[in-house]
């Protein structure tokens, strides 16, 4: 029998098809393992697994997985890069999605940032800060923020030194359509989720002194897909885990 044009048309129909099943069955298997594991680090670390938040970070990752753990019960979603995270924002429409943007963020791409978006982890600058408090809407709460403190003073990466962050928690505070969160750092990678550690301890020690002198603050955003044990031990209150949930990214 001659194959058929129709007939290799239904095939690779067939093998898309299943392809997208898989990888939407594992979203969903792997978004109730990285569950499993924070229950877990909350519980060895004896506290209130309702207090530690996860965000999925979906840089690099397809709408079809975004809709399959959207469709597991996911509600909040992190992007790094604005051009890719406002087709994806545009795409996908459902309104009761809270998109956190985590990426370097330049001044003059506030006003982008600002409507689509209910938290920024990564302000570095008061220029930025003011930028974004300018162009948040005012039918619109109050955009959470968070400091990107660069603990290890690695030039390639954002992020304000420990010692700045007491002025620039200062200048958010006070700008009124902006709400101070707290702090977010990325350490160093490592192969050893160990060496973390001292890292997000500075972090949770810096919100301290935050508290003492007079802004307190609820958010400690710390802790990747190889670290997050570790980051929930030491304080965490957002983990933001990409590939653990939805896999290697593309480009
Ligand atoms: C990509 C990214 C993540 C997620 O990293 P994974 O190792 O895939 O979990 C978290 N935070 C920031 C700032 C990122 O850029």
């Amino acid at each position: 029998m001659a194959t058929t044009p129709t007939c290799i048309y239904h095939k690779i129909m067939h093998s898309i098809t299943n392809d997208l099943e898989q990888s939407v069955t594992k979203v969903t298997e792997h978004l109730a393992q990285v569950q499993r594991r924070l229950a877990e680090a909350a519980r060895a670390a004896s506290r209130d697994p309702e207090q530690i938040y996860l965000l999925a970070v979906s840089k690099g990752q397809s709408l079809a997985k975004i809709r399959s753990a959207y469709q597991a019960g996911q509600r909040s979603f992190g992007e790094n890069y604005l051009q890719e995270a406002i087709k994806k924002i545009d795409a996908i429409r459902e309104t009761d999605i809270e998109w956190h943007f985590i990426g370097r963020l330049q001044s003059n791409k506030a006003a982008k940032v600002a409507p689509r978006f209910g938290w920024v982890h990564t302000v570095d600058r008061a220029k930025l800060a003011q930028q974004l408090n300018d162009h948040r809407p005012h039918n619109a709460p109050p955009l959470n923020i968070c400091l990107q403190v660069n603990l290890a003073g690695e030039s390639q990466k954002g992020g304000i030194e420990a010692a700045a962050v007491a002025e620039l928690a200062a200048v958010v505070a006070e700008l009124p359509r902006l709400k101070l969160r707290g702090l977010m750092t990325v350490p160093p990678a490592t192969a050893n989720p160990e060496q973390s550690r001292p890292y997000f301890d500075s972090l949770a020690q810096l919100q301290r002194e935050l508290a003492d002198s007079g802004l307190p603050t609820d958010t400690l955003s710390m802790g990747m897909s190889s670290d997050l044990e570790v980051a929930v031990a030491a304080g965490a209150t957002i983990v933001r885990i990409g590939t653990a949930i939805f896999g290697q990214r593309n480009g």
